[in-house]
């Protein structure tokens, strides 16, 4: 039965890219397939920001006093793929996408300086009501893309989130940075003295839970914090 249902269920079932919807073949027999074929690969609108600094991103973050470098992976706008690609890893049970993305970044990013000397990723933790409810935190499969490709350790045990602030989505502006703040608190800081830490996210927009994360992390002496998201509001 099992062999049969092995067999068949690729033909019965077979995969489908995340992003088009379009069927995927293994890239090689006995391969695990990919949830994002080639042709949206090609498709995403990259920012071209590793090697840019002073970009975009960066200015979100310019007046916090430890921060180093941030860059985003791809623009995003309503409803366009990589949207799509990034609400389906979100709310659609497919954070694997978030992973290979991620990786892609990477190797993008390995062409520039942009990874060097950064010691550890944390990705923004999700409160425990909310990972529970989803089963998983679509930034870890981030981070863990990333550290496949850079051979950088994640952690995800020195920031933990202590409050459940209502989904960024709903809220605007000011409203949207009170809604952060306090968010977030530290473990065992003196285990973080003067890393250099890459702070790892799917999406930004106005930065502000970012900002929040970066205020808790001052706990962390002498540390330095980096920025990476997977894309950033056009
Ligand atoms: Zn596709």
């Amino acid at each position: 039965m099992n062999i049969l249902r092995r067999y068949l269920s690729p033909v019965l079932f077979p995969a489908r890219c995340a992003g088009c919807g379009q069927v995927i073949e293994p890239p090689m027999p006995e391969t695990p397939v990919p949830s994002v074929c080639q042709d949206c690969v090609r498709a995403l609108e990259r920012t071209e920001q590793f090697s840019l600094r002073g970009n975009l991103t960066e200015d979100l973050f310019a007046t916090n006093h430890q921060f180093e470098r941030a860059a985003t992976f791809c623009f995003y706008d309503k409803h366009d793929l990589v949207s799509h690609l990034i609400q389906n890893a979100k709310y659609g049970r497919q954070p694997e996408i978030n992973y290979e993305l991620a990786r892609l970044a990477a190797l993008d990013g390995l062409q520039s300086d942009f990874f060097d000397d950064i010691s550890v990723i944390i990705p923004v933790p999700l409160h425990p009501r909310r990972y529970r409810q989803r089963g998983y935190n679509q930034s870890d499969y981030i981070a863990r893309g990333l550290s496949d490709v850079l051979n950088i350790p994640v952690d995800t045990t020195h920031i933990t989130r202590i409050r459940n602030n209502p989904q960024q989505a709903l809220t605007r502006g000011k409203e949207r940075e009170r809604n952060v703040e306090g968010v977030f608190d530290v473990n065992h800081p003196e285990e973080m003295y003067r890393r250099h830490i890459l702070i790892v996210d799917d999406v930004i927009t106005t930065g502000s839970t970012i900002r929040s994360c970066m205020k808790t992390i001052s706990a962390f002496r002498g540390a330095r914090i980096s920025v990476f998201a997977l894309a950033k509001a056009r």
